[in-house]
């Protein structure tokens, strides 16, 4: 198209010095000329257009991307570099043209771009960052350069936060070594306690010890077994809500029913208290039940004699919030945040453990979930554990 401009002004600067004589077929030829000069820069002026669009999509599609690419030329300047590639590799601004052995402070990532720009296809590396993850955990990324195919060389590096999934690998691997570990405790005074019934002649009043501790172990397993599968079932939503009005006052009195015998052994007392405006609310009543349930049973656990536990229900705005308050040691502040999750214990020697699974936590929070609510832990201001459940309600009833 540019030799079509240029033939056209040769053309003209030529047509102008020319004889009289050829005037009539050199204006023809000019006119033709020139139509088809116009028809060649509106061409060429769409084609721009096209271009400038194509490139504007591309940065789009480029900055909205979550992985980070980065583009390096045969000379190892740097061509292009995505939001997402200088968030991760925390370049600075004004890095374009830059070489990228200057720009790039990952070692790893540097090889990945040297080797890529010799033209060699490399395995991906995992590269771990200063920065935290949003979940909390250290944050990794996964690079691989791979040689660019146009010519003139260069490569292409792309990056993948892979923080979650790594974080996800962790949590299930520490699931598996804590369901082990659980068991394998029951387990041992189980088989240690047969053998010793099965080897030596034994009493008949230490037969009965004996039998009572493998009795107390078994039913701790199955506790744990019960538990595990109601999260299994929890967890790939199995169970859903079958919601009905609930009378709060009947629903905290029959809880309390279940646990009489262990309430009236430590001579608790249980105060209730429900407010008219949350009298009645929308929840499936088993699930509530094993919720609350779960909640009353730790505050038993975890009140001296004598103790006294109080059960609350209020209105707050759009929600209805159900409290279960102890005055026993509460939690300490900093595990607060923690005792929803598996098997988190804050007394990890377990010296007084009650007999508890360490996962009633994360079925209430499941449940109450379930529901699309929320439960939290707090401490009262004079002493012992307040956990609240927060249910939207409907006010209209
Ligand atoms: P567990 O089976 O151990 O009771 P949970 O999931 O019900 O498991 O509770 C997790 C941890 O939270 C308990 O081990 C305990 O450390 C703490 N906790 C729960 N409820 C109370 C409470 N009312 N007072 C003090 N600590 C509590």
């Amino acid at each position: 198209m540019l030799e079509a401009f240029l033939y056209l002004i040769v053309a003209v600067a030529a047509g102008l010095g020319g004889h009289r004589i050829g005037t009539a077929i050199t204006g023809r030829r000019m006119r033709e000329r020139e139509a088809r000069a116009s028809v060649e820069s509106a061409q060429l002026s769409r084609r721009l257009n096209e271009l400038e669009t194509d490139r504007a999509r591309m940065a789009a599609i480029l900055s909205g991307m979550v992985e980070g690419v980065l583009v390096v030329d045969g000379d190892g300047r740097l061509r292009l570099a995505n939001d997402a590639a200088r968030r991760m590799l925390n370049l600075e601004s004004n890095l374009l043209g830059r070489h990228y052995v200057e720009a790039v402070r990952q070692p790893g990532v540097v090889g990945q771009l040297g080797a890529a720009l010799k033209g060699e296809h490399r395995s991906p590396i995992e590269v771990p960052l200063d920065a935290v993850s949003a979940a909390g955990g250290p944050r990794i990324f996964r690079a691989q350069a791979t040689p660019a195919s146009a010519e003139g060389g260069g490569a292409v590096l792309v990056l993948h936060d892979i923080s979650d999934l790594r974080r996800v690998d962790r949590v299930r691997r520490d699931f598996v070594a804590n369901v082990s570990h659980e068991l394998r405790t029951p387990l041992t005074a189980v088989r240690g306690y047969v053998e010793a019934l099965m080897e030596d002649p034994v009493e008949p009043e230490q037969r009965r010890k004996f039998l009572e501790v493998i009795d107390r172990h078994t039913g701790r397993m199955e506790r744990l077994v019960r538990d595990l599968l109601r999260l299994a079932r929890l967890d790939a939503q199995q169970e859903t809500a079958d919601v009905h009005a609930i009378d709060v006052a009947t629903l905290f009195r029959s809880v309390s029913t279940d646990l009489s015998e262990r309430i009236e052994r430590q001579r608790l007392h249980i105060d209730i208290t429900v407010d008219a405006a949350a009298a009645v609310i929308e929840a499936d009543p088993t699930k509530m039940h094993d919720a609350l349930r779960n909640l009353i049973e730790n505050a038993v656990n975890y009140s001296a004699e004598g103790g006294r536990i109080e059960l609350e229900a209020r209105a707050a705005g759009d929600r209805v919030l159900l409290s279960v308050a102890d005055h026993g040691p509460g939690v300490p502040e900093a595990d607060l945040g923690r005792v929803f999750e598996r098997f988190y214990r804050v007394d990890k020697s377990r010296t007084r453990d009650p007999g508890g699974t360490g996962l009633g936590l994360s079925i209430v929070r499941h449940l109450v979930e379930l529901h699309g609510g929320k439960v939290s832990a707090a401490n009262r201001a004079d002493g012992g554990a307040v956990f609240t459940i927060s249910l939207p309600h409907r006010r209209d009833r």
